[in-house]
């Protein structure tokens, strides 16, 4: 049987709740032996604007967040190939390390209007299924109309627990001293914590 594998990218700067919360669901909704949580190297679509933190460190905080819990995995192929992080390339790195393997790419709803800029969305569609989940603050069409804005994907929307969470506000969080408990897990805040990262000096 060939495995199924979800591929859930992101900066993660840093990984919450929200993140883990929709690889878990997914994984569950959609049967998958395994959900990788992809660590953006070099985020294109952000880069040019804030400074994003190192990728070493942001890959730190999704081990530490992930070490428990069965299923879902960090990876460090977008940092190890180095350079700008396509999905592409991590989809086909993915299929040349295991053919035959069935991908499905997991986004959240903001990410949605963005597809269409993606490097090689053709290829992409060719080789896995979208999974879209809700998130607050970004509506999902719904049917003709969403069906237009995923024109040429095999997909699939499910619903996941709402979590109003995200990491430019945890980001704001940290550097104005607001707790983070709970919305980031524990060992994540850890790493912050010796690390120093986003200003988290207490
Ligand atoms: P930032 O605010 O810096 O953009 P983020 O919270 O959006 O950070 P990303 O690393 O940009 O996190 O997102 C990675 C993936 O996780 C994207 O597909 C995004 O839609 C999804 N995602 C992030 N937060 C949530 C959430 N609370 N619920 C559902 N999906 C989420
Ligand atoms: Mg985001």
């Amino acid at each position: 049987m060939p495995r199924r594998i979800g591929i859930f990218g992101g900066t993660f700067d840093p990984i919450h709740v929200g993140h883990l919360v929709t690889a878990v669901n997914a994984r569950a909704a959609l049967n998958l032996d395994v959900v990788e949580l992809v660590v953006a190297n070099e985020p294109w679509q952000k880069v040019g604007g804030r400074a994003v933190t190192p990728a070493a460190d942001r890959l730190a905080l999704v081990a530490a967040a992930v070490h428990d819990c069965e299923g879902i995995e960090v990876s460090d192929r977008e940092i190890r190939r180095g350079g700008p992080s396509f999905t592409i390339d991590t989809v086909r790195e993915i299929l040349a390390d295991e053919p035959g393997a069935q991908l499905a790419l997991i986004v959240g709803a903001d990410v949605i209007a963005r597809l269409s800029s993606w490097r090689s969305v053709a290829a992409l569609q060719a080789l896995c299924e979208l999974v879209v989940v809700n998130r607050p603050g970004s509506r999902l069409p719904e049917g003709a109309a969403l069906a237009a804005a995923l024109a040429g994907w095999r997909y699939e929307v499910i619903e996941v627990p709402a979590l109003e969470v995200s990491s430019t506000d945890l980001r704001d969080r940290a550097a104005t001293g607001r707790p983070l408990d709970f919305l980031i897990p524990e060992g994540a805040i850890r790493v912050i914590r010796e690390r120093g990262l986003y200003a988290l000096d207490r």
